[in-house]
């Protein structure tokens, strides 16, 4: 099939019986230099097991397999599905998981085992979600990357200080080393979105030690983030989280650096949030 055209794109979808759906982000990317690109980055090797999250209509499965053996591709959409296997069905390499990834990613992992990479242009509704999980689960391929809206982008990567710092930012940036790798604008798909989309790369970090850290880390940034409105203190203060001896040992912790009546969690670095978790472990 030929990606870069919305003329076979539709005619494919028309003969499939497939009406697009809003909620499931389909918009196809249809210009080759960004599905290249996005391959390069992924450097995928002959050896590597490799997930395809949202494969679509195939326009990065067909790049990935010409390289690796073993692709396992995550798809909501039963239409996609069907044509995925129809499209591919010479492809011994190519296992298509029909449902919510969400829901499935993890029995995979159980079954199949740690891929070594995991691409996708993210459907925009669930990719924080996605991300979430995985990081929730403490889940990393050795590479991922990933197409998403520039302004979720912006949240990952966002640095203390700045208006799009926020909780998400803290938890993508202790678990990943993150870099941008370019913009896309809405003309690289089909039909075209209302956004900009960037591709982001993700590679393991470990900057968290042991699972009590990881509990503490998790609930101080759910805390310190719960109100933007109020000051890290009140929020520390109202939190469930916590007990009023942890509550009392983080302010008398935060009390040591910061002038604590006007601190807020936006200006904590992403290190002194782990600082922070690290000194309360007993
Ligand atoms: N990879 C294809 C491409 O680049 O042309 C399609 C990308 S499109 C932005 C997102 C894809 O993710 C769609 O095929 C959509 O059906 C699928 N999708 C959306 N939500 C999903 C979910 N929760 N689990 C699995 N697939 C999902």
């Amino acid at each position: 099939m030929n990606y870069e055209s919305p003329h076979e794109i539709k005619a494919v979808l028309e003969k499939c019986g497939i009406t697009l759906k809003k909620r499931w982000g389909q918009n196809f990317l249809i210009n080759r230099g960004a599905r290249e690109k996005i391959v390069r980055i992924l450097a995928p090797q002959p050896t590597d097991t490799i997930w395809e999250i949202g494969p679509g209509l195939g326009a990065l499965t067909v790049l990935l397999l010409d390289h690796i053996q073993i692709l396992i591709a995550f798809e909501i959409d039963r239409g996609l599905v069907r044509w995925l296997e129809a499209e591919f069905a010479g492809a011994s390499g190519l296992m298509v998981c029909q449902g919510d990834v969400l829901k499935n990613w993890m029995s995979m992992y159980q079954k199949q085992g740690m891929p070594d990479k995991i691409c996708g242009n993210l459907p925009y509704n669930s990719a924080s979600a996605i991300i979430l999980s995985f990081i929730r689960n403490d889940f990393s391929a050795q590479r991922m990357v990933f197409t998403v809206q520039r302004e979720l982008a912006n949240r990952i990567t966002a640095q203390p200080g700045s208006k799009n710092y926020s909780g998400f930012s803290v938890l993508c940036q202790s678990m990943f080393k993150i870099e941008t790798a370019g913009e896309l604008k809405p003309g690289s798909f089909f039909p075209q979105p209302d956004v900009l989309s960037t591709i982001i790369m993700l590679a393991p970090e470990k900057r968290i030690n042991s699972q009590e850290e990881k509990d503490l880390f998790f609930k101080l940034v759910r805390a310190g983030f719960s109100s933007r409105r109020k000051i890290l203190k009140n929020n520390i203060k109202h939190s469930p989280d916590f007990s009023a001896t942890q509550r009392q040992q983080i302010l008398d912790l935060l009390v040591n650096d910061y002038d604590i009546d006007t601190l807020r969690a936006e200006e904590l670095s992403v290190e002194s949030f782990i600082v922070l978790a690290r000194s309360m472990v007993k």
